[in-house]
């Protein structure tokens, strides 16, 4: 295992911990992958947070023999819609998968989540669906899912959760949170005796600003860039501060 893919698996078991500590998901359930290469990373099955090791992590191939895998322990029972969203989106590097609470609250009263806040352009649509119900682990679950998802970065899974996409790991969790923060705005709205829903013009210009709004990927620091291009010169300069 190269030190890069070590350091994608212990992100992701970061992630499931961060998850479960900050209450957005619960227990064993919810599960997270994340490309890599030609392969799809992925948390095995039923296996507390607390003790998943990288080694435990599961790696799948995109192509080629459909299911197969490698490692000590199964991988988690969704692995059909993560490898099929994986194989379907290119734009998509990582998948967050949670029970969280107001999310499947909405997703048992089979739900979907309307445009009642400018965050929803973040989702890539005005509404967030709610894939038909199938039982989990299914195929025919994952082929509900990639029919909610078309178009979108988030979905929420009848009688049971959601589902949030992104380019990286950081990025899908910032939308699980986002997609569970809406779902409970929108739960606690539905208490009042109206509200207003934002129009398709208003949540399409939002989205526009979108393009430069969100979870930023780092600037490449003009020091170290500095440093790889002239290291000596870097170097000197260090030296001369300590
Ligand atoms: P796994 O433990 O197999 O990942 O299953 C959890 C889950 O959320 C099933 O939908
Ligand atoms: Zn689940």
């Amino acid at each position: 295992m190269t030190r890069e893919e070590r350091q994608l698996r212990e992100a992701i078991i970061a992630k499931c911990r961060w998850m479960n500590a900050s209450g957005l998901n619960q227990g064993t359930s919810g599960n997270i992958s994340a490309r890599y290469k030609d392969r799809m990373l992925i948390t095995p099955s039923a296996t507390p947070y607390d003790s998943m090791k990288p080694e435990m992590i599961a790696s799948m191939p995109l192509e080629g023999d459909y299911g197969a895998w490698e490692g000590p322990l199964q991988p988690s029972t969704e692995w059909r819609f993560h490898l099929d969203i994986t194989r379907a989106r290119p734009d998509v590097g990582a998948i967050v998968h949670t029970h969280s609470t107001y999310a499947t609250v909405l997703a048992i009263a089979r739900k979907p989540i309307p445009a009642c806040h400018y965050m929803m352009a973040a989702f890539g649509g005005t509404e967030i669906r709610c894939a038909g119900y199938a039982r989990y682990g299914t195929k025919e679950l994952s082929d509900h899912a990639i029919t909610a998802l078309e178009g979108r970065n988030g979905c929420l899974l009848a009688n049971h959760g959601m589902i949030a996409l992104g380019a990286n790991l950081d990025k899908a969790m910032w939308l699980a949170v986002e997609l569970e923060t809406i779902a409970r705005q929108y739960y606690l709205s539905l208490a009042l005796d109206s509200r207003v829903i934002l129009t398709d013009e208003e949540i399409a210009d939002t989205a526009k600003g979108f393009s430069t709004y969100g979870l930023q990927a780092p600037k490449p620091n003009k020091a170290r860039a500095t440093a790889k291009a002239a290291p000596r010169r870097a170097e000197k300069r260090r030296s001369s501060k300590r």
